[in-house]
């Protein structure tokens, strides 16, 4: 099957008729591509997680407040995580 050159997105507020690369290859998909261009997927994006970072934030302040434990844990962990890191970066001559 040969791919088409151009693809419509299908985003309503673009809908503009751009170079297939412009799409991102999606398997499972009619076309093989993303119905919406590189754009405009760029763009929900960033709109979606500025939008929900807070959120994020909120829950996982919630999180900590409930599960104070864990929260150590967690917090141990990603401790020890990037102690690790820092010492494979010196090891390595950084
Ligand atoms: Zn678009």
């Amino acid at each position: 099957m040969t791919e088409p050159l151009t693809k419509v997105c299908q985003n309503p507020d673009c809908n503009q008729e751009k170079p297939i690369d412009e799409f991102y290859k999606k398997k499972g998909y009619k076309d093989g591509r993303a119905a919406r261009c590189k754009e405009c997927l760029r763009a929900y994006f960033r709109e979606y997680s500025a939008a929900h970072r807070d959120y994020y934030r909120e829950t996982w302040k919630e999180w900590k407040l409930r599960n104070p434990e864990k929260a150590k844990e967690h917090n141990k962990r990603a401790c020890e995580k990037y102690r690790a890191k820092k010492k494979a970066e010196k090891e390595a001559g950084q």
